[in-house]
């Protein structure tokens, strides 16, 4: 089969709809109706009610290709872009689902078909690891389907007991992972440098069983139900035989567009799969309904922008520049989510403005810490240097560990969290006064909204997102 990454995702859905599931669209970024979540981590999100039993759906089998972020809250890979060669803050998750029809034996079976009959996946190549005591799952994988014990592994941490969160379903899983050979450096699952890029976890089946409540305890699920999980991206790079994620068909193209506006021909620059990665969570927050602002949701999508173009700046790019890559976003990704092509423009306002109002203050920013930096002894930076860059230069805390850790340092956390325990309460002292004295009143601005209507007018938006 044709092994671009439209080619897997279709061919995913295919598959799973040949075998009675129905095919759902991605839902937001931002989870319908569950503060307990930052953002849709992963494609069982919007089932969640589902699995719980307190939601009917016409079907128990689906299939869908979600979009997710985990750039924040439990399932956090901020820190890994650039670094690793397989993690994105943005990502499609493709995924099968049953809810409360068939469990491990069916979804082991059509995890393997589409493996290695569909996608034509050589077995020598595929490690499996399921939940240490999980001896049905490892039954059906050693007697059914005949996995090498060679590739086989039992594994006791959490890393094979997968939760979404602190609370909701959850319960023990079986991974499949590729093996890109030993020119990549890293060790099989369960070894101790399991953390490298040449055994990638491609697939997660989860054998959801169990709902955790606020008080920790695990309590049965009504019926037993199957959730996957299997990075597009991550999948695609096995298809299309390359080692890094950055170098599939999609983002080839995005860091090709990245380069062409930086002006650098080092495409295996972290900075520049910084920014190809960067480029579509802001983008896609942004048309699920995030905008920039100092919390929450909207401060997460400020820090990303901003890391963002801290790298551009570091390539040395001189006007805006991250807004101009929606255009060819949209091109690799605009067919299947319209929703991205529909609102490109208004994507392309908000990335502009957060840009040109965090350039007044980066380039002076950057240059306070190249001073305090100059004389430092040891390898944290000061509390002091953390705290000014953030309230005076709008430099979010990870964009200072970002730039520390390119020089082998670390922030000294305790002292900025003194910093700011100090500035609160100089400001709680001042408003104090400005109560008392009739000053300018406090009121909370709006780092969100919802529905798509609010886009009729983007003006609008703009206008809201400037205060
Ligand atoms: P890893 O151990 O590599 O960080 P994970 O165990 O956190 O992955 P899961 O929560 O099991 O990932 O998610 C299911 C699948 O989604 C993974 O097997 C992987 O293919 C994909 N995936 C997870 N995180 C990312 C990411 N940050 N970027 C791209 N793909 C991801
Ligand atoms: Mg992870
Ligand atoms: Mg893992
Ligand atoms: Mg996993």
């Amino acid at each position: 089969m044709n092994k671009s990454s439209a080619a897997i995702r279709r061919a995913f859905h295919e598959f799973f709809a040949e075998r009675g599931h129905e095919i759902v669209p991605s839902a937001s970024l931002v989870p319908a109706n569950d503060p307990t979540l930052l953002f849709t981590n992963a494609g069982m999100v919007p089932f969640k009610d589902v699995f719980l039993g307190r939601e009917q759906r016409p079907y128990n089998r689906a299939v869908s290709a979600q979009r997710c972020v985990r750039a924040g809250g439990k399932h956090n890979d901020l820190e890994n872009v650039g670094y690793t060669a397989r993690h994105h803050t943005f990502f499609e998750m493709l995924g099968n689902f049953s809810f409360g029809d068939y469990f491990k034996r069916d979804a082991i079976r059509h995890a393997w078909a589409f493996l290695t009959e569909t996608l034509e996946l050589p077995a020598e190549r595929l490690w499996v690891t399921v939940y240490a005591d999980d001896d049905e799952a490892a039954g059906i994988w050693l007697d059914e389907i005949g996995v090498d014990p060679a590739r086989f592994v039992r594994i006791s941490s959490s890393d094979n007991f997968w939760s979404m969160g602190d609370t909701g379903p959850c319960g023990p899983c079986s991974e499949i992972f590729y093996d890109h050979g030993p020119e990549v450096p890293g060790g099989p699952p369960g070894s101790p440098d399991e953390d490298g890029d040449r055994y990638v976890e491609i697939w997660n089946l989860v054998f959801m069983q169990y709902d955790r409540g606020a008080n920790g305890a695990l309590s049965p699920l009504p019926k037993p139900s199957i959730d996957t999980g299997m990075g597009l991206e991550r999948m695609a790079a096995v298809a299309q035989g390359v080692t890094n994620n950055y170098d599939i068909d999609l983002f080839r193209r995005l860091v090709d567009a990245a380069a062409g506006l930086v002006g650098t021909d080092d495409r295996a620059s972290s900075s520049l799969r910084v920014i190809a990665d960067h480029i579509r969570a802001c983008s896609f927050l942004v048309v699920d309904g995030v905008l920039p602002s100092n919390e929450g949701r909207g401060y997460v999508l400020r820090r990303i922008i901003r890391r963002a173009v801290r790298h551009g700046y570091k390539l040395g790019v001189s006007d805006p520049f991250f807004w101009r890559l929606v255009e060819p976003l949209v091109g690799e990704m605009g067919e299947a989510y319209p929703e991205l092509a529909e609102h490109q423009a208004l994507v392309e306002r908000v990335l502009r403005l957060e840009e040109e109002r965090f350039r007044e203050t980066l380039e002076q920013g950057l240059r306070l810490l190249e001073t305090d930096l100059k004389d430092l002894e040891g390898d944290t930076v000061p509390g002091e240097t953390v705290f000014k860059l953030y309230d005076t230069f709008g430099f979010p805390v990870d964009l200072t560990a970002d730039v520390a850790r390119e020089q082998g340092l670390h922030l000294d956390m305790e002292g900025f969290e003194a910093a700011m325990t100090a500035q609160r309460e100089r400001a709680r002292a001042a408003s104090v006064f400005r109560a008392e004295y009739g000053g300018a009143a406090d009121f909370g601005g709006t780092t969100e909204f919802s529905g798509h209507a609010v886009y009729e007018d983007a003006a609008e938006v703009i206008g809201l997102y400037r205060d």
